[in-house]
């Protein structure tokens, strides 16, 4: 089911929005078929017991300074009872019925819905090594995760990182602040593999040993150890490296559970279309639980990232509202590690050839992947002003000429404006 133009508001008024999780993308997803004119309900399920937060805190401000795990609300004290956006918390969602239109809760209660929004999320791979479930041992997605974690990481403690990604390395960088003294343990030869490559990754991994973090490459935790709680951990090769804290940053799965029970199509997340809309009829599906068509890249893509939880919804709602526009953006990420502020544009490995405007970790710096004479991505050290301009230039898939990107005395944003 979607809307179509020509529908009045009254018969929309008649209809129901359901949406599951209740985190970034369902929260956006609510607000946003308010503001695309959606008159009848909107219902939001979530199985925290928390009011939608935003999760970058969470490993950032949250672990390093105390801060609270939802320092970030999504809504405004008031907003979702003035928008008449029902919001249920502690509702975990157990089975939905496609043909029917129709969902279970935990607590016995069947919802029907005229559209379904699944914004179900995704949760932390764990290791499955002896010790997993040790106290000490961590994982971090939720507010309640990091109210777990933030209290161990007390000055002097050894914290061990098992994963080099994102998630790991920001929650060294924050393990650092608190005076813990840190390991990380990474499978691959660098950090960071996946997203950036070691063109990249290569001035993080400087940044972390220059704070004195401890890395090591090409090691695998194969068992966590201790009586009561954590007190090591053994890696594939023997070594013994003695922790009290260790937390496990090795990636998520998309929650896309429900959606496969459910007979939906998923490929390690729910399949959707450019216009986020899933193999079911009346059923979306928005953020990090999709593999989403993205018309910027021309294929599907499983993004973890807070700006694809806030453009998804609005794509999904404009759909459901009858005004479909197609996921079309650039990809954007970013991670903040010890005041070091590194924006990704355009989702590449950076392993093509790189021209850089300064050095990283000396001052703001740039790098633009060129392919065919076209930057297809860039990676901004501390260069977040820039960001508009370096993403125009991406966007207008027009040839560059690579001194005037080197060259910091030519304006990006005049470089932008000529390409536009
Ligand atoms: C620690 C941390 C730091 C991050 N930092 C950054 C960053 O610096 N930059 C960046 O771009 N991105 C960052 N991200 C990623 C970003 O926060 C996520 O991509 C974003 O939260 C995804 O939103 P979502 O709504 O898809 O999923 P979520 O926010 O995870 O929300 C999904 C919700 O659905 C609920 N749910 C799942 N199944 C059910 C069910 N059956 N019934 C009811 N409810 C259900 C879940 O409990 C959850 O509350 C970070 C993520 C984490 C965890």
């Amino acid at each position: 089911m979607s809307g179509s133009p020509s529908e009045t508001s009254s018969e929309t008024a008649q209809r129901t929005v359901v949406i599951v999780g209740a985190g970034q993308g369902g929260a956006r997803t609510a607000q946003a078929l308010r503001r695309q004119g959606w008159q009848g309900r909107v219902l939001l399920l979530g199985q925290e017991p928390e009011a939608p937060y935003e999760r970058p805190p969470l490993s950032k401000e949250v672990l390093a300074e105390g801060a609270d795990p939802e320092c970030v609300p999504l809504f405004k004290p008031g907003q979702a009872e003035s928008q008449g956006i029902e919001l249920e918390t502690g509702v975990a969602v157990t089975a939905l019925d496609t043909a029917a239109k129709r969902l279970s809760c935990a607590d016995g209660r069947e919802v029907a819905w005229d559209a379904l929004v699944l914004a179900t999320g995704a949760r932390p791979r764990r290791l499955s090594v002896p010790g997993a479930d040790l106290p000490g041992v961590h994982l971090l997605r939720t507010a309640a995760d990091a109210r777990a974690l933030a209290p161990e990481l007390t000055e002097g403690r050894r914290v061990l990182l098992v994963g080099g990604g994102f998630i790991g390395l920001e929650v060294a960088a924050s393990a650092r602040r608190r005076g813990c003294r840190v390991t990380v343990v990474e499978a691959a030869p660098h950090l960071i593999g996946r997203a950036m490559g070691p063109k990249i990754s290569r001035f993080l991994r400087q940044l972390h040993i220059e704070k004195g973090v401890h890395i090591r490459l090409s090691g695998q935790v194969s068992a966590f150890e201790g009586e009561e709680r954590l007190e090591g951990a053994v890696l594939a090769d023997g070594t013994r490296l003695p922790a009290e804290v260790a937390v496990v940053g090795i990636g998520c799965l998309a929650e896309d559970s429900l959606a496969r029970a459910a007979g939906i199509d998923c490929d390690d997340g729910v399949l959707t279309d450019a216009f986020c809309a899933t193999s079911a009829p009346g059923v979306w599906a928005v953020g990090d639980c999709t593999r989403h068509e993205n018309r910027w890249l021309g294929r599907r893509v499983r993004l973890e990232s807070w700006e694809n939880a806030e453009l998804a919804p609005q794509v999904a709602a404009r759909a459901i509202c009858g005004k479909p526009e197609p996921y079309a953006a650039v990809p954007w990420f970013w991670t903040d590690q010890y005041g070091l502020n590194l924006q990704l544009l355009g989702l590449t490995a950076f392993e093509g050839e790189l021209v850089w405007r300064g050095t990283p970790l000396e001052g703001p710096a740039v790098a633009f992947e060129l392919e065919h004479g076209m930057v297809r991505g860039a990676a901004l050290f501390d260069s977040g002003r820039e960001r508009r301009p370096v993403k125009q230039i991406i966007e207008s898939r027009s040839r560059v000429d690579p001194e005037a990107l080197a060259d910091p005395g030519v304006s990006l944003r005049d470089l932008a404006k000529s390409l536009a």
